[in-house]
């Protein structure tokens, strides 16, 4: 199966804050699928580093303040297209991240508060008919 996957869990730079946040789990996939690193803050348009987000609501705002929605809709949209150009079959996502997140996000106080919901790309995905998976869910990928 070619799988999508959250760049930053493969060891790429992208972070927030230029770090990466390699999984050696996930990694361990690339023995047995095709791995295809996407990161959809990035496909949106935002710089590396840039100002951490969180959802406020039904939009996206930085710690400065500034409303970034339109890049995180943009980089779900483009999220879609890589995995439907690639023929992706499931998506394994970095849990948390407002655009990557697949169960819980940042309630928005930037307080590290955590409250139900999905990231901009994750719903994208899934509305798309790609199953997401975060990466404490790898047994769950058929
Ligand atoms: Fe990682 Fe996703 Fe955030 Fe990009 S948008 S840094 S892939 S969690």
């Amino acid at each position: 199966m070619t799988i999508l996957v959250s760049a930053c869990l493969l060891g790429l730079r992208c972070r927030y804050d230029g770090q990466p946040k390699p999984n050696a789990a996930v990694l361990a996939l690339g023995e047995k699928h095709s791995l295809v690193p996407c990161c959809p803050e990035q496909l949106g348009g935002l710089p590396t580093p840039r100002s951490p987000a969180e959802w406020q609501g039904d939009r996206i705002a930085n710690r400065a303040g500034e409303d970034v929605t339109a890049q995180y809709l943009r980089g779900g949209e483009e999220a879609v297209n890589l995995a439907r150009t690639l023929g992706c079959g499931a998506a394994v996502l970095k849990e948390r991240s407002p655009a990557c997140s697949s169960r819980e996000i940042y309630d928005g106080s930037f307080t590290g508060t955590l409250k139900p919901g999905e990231g901009s790309a994750a719903k994208a995905l899934r509305a798309a008919g790609i199953p997401v998976y975060g990466e404490s869910e790898l047994d769950k990928l058929p």
